[in-house]
């Protein structure tokens, strides 16, 4: 992973005055820099994307989308990977917009590494577009986005996914549930998932998080940015359930796939 974070180009921040000349030029495609005019302007992830791009990103395919790991399927139209319908989950279901990988994965990792913070309205957005048309949303009352500890809090200056969950907010058109971002506590520090085995994140994240009495009764949808084998997400499901909370599932913007029956530590 360090290896390839330290591939990653990491732009300058913009001067002042080529932000203001920016606000009197067309919009540009982020992608292509195509100008966005006329009618790819009404696009909807508008002023982002053109609609080309817009396409080529590595969206979700719900027909091969298990519900519960949020994993590819290896047949469309199966609720269940072949896994899950051996596991017993806390988390009651799960889904993603995209696939981690290509362009969307290079802007998560600018977002978090590279304080790109400018890049949260697009992945919101992106987020919402693949909701759209869907009221899978109306079945939770709270959403949460997933806590740093106080420590990587203080290191990254930000949560990722409480900016996603406001730019989600923002851009979903009808219901959205209430954001309560103080219900769930990171209050172990943990080593970050992807440097350890399957094995090690289970009890990496043991007493890793402490919920809200509010919760009680509540169904509840969590938000994060990535989701690799979802042990975090469940970790945060269990503990919400054990403190009482009805449904907990889980919307993630980018979801890694592997595999069916691969080892998932051969992912890093
Ligand atoms: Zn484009
Ligand atoms: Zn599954």
């Amino acid at each position: 992973m360090d290896e390839f974070l330290q591939t990653l180009h990491h732009p300058s921040p913009q001067p002042k005055w080529l932000r203001w000349l920016r606000q009197l030029l067309p919009p540009l495609c982020w992608q292509c820099r195509q100008v966005l005019g006329g009618k790819t302007y009404q696009q909807p992830a508008s002023p982002f994307l053109c609609s080309s791009c817009l396409l080529k990103l590595p969206w979700t395919d719900q027909h091969y989308h298990c519900r519960q790991c949020g994993n590819r399927t290896a047949e469309p139209g199966r609720i269940r990977c072949h896994e899950c319908l051996e596991e017993l989950w806390d988390l009651d279901e799960s889904r993603s917009g995209f696939g981690y990988h290509e362009i969307i994965q290079h802007w998560i990792l600018q977002l978090k590494f590279f304080e790109q913070e400018h890049l949260a309205p697009l992945l919101g957005r992106l987020l919402a577009l693949s909701l759209q048309k869907s009221q899978w949303l109306e079945k939770y009352d709270t959403l949460i986005p997933i806590p740093l500890h106080a420590s990587r809090l203080r290191k990254r200056g930000f949560n990722q996914s409480l900016l996603l969950a406001h730019q989600l907010s923002r851009n979903v058109e009808h219901y959205f549930p209430e954001i309560q971002s103080h219900w769930l506590k990171r209050i172990r520090a943990t080593r970050p998932q992807t440097e350890l085995t399957l094995a090690e994140r289970l009890v990496n994240l043991e007493d890793a998080f402490s919920a809200h009495p509010d919760v009680q009764n509540n169904n509840i949808l969590l938000l994060d940015d990535v989701m690799t084998t979802g042990s975090t997400l469940n970790a945060a499901a269990h503990c919400l359930k054990e403190a009482g909370a009805d449904r907990v599932g889980a919307l993630v913007l980018c979801r890694r796939i592997w595999e069916p029956g691969r080892e998932h530590s051969a992912e890093y």
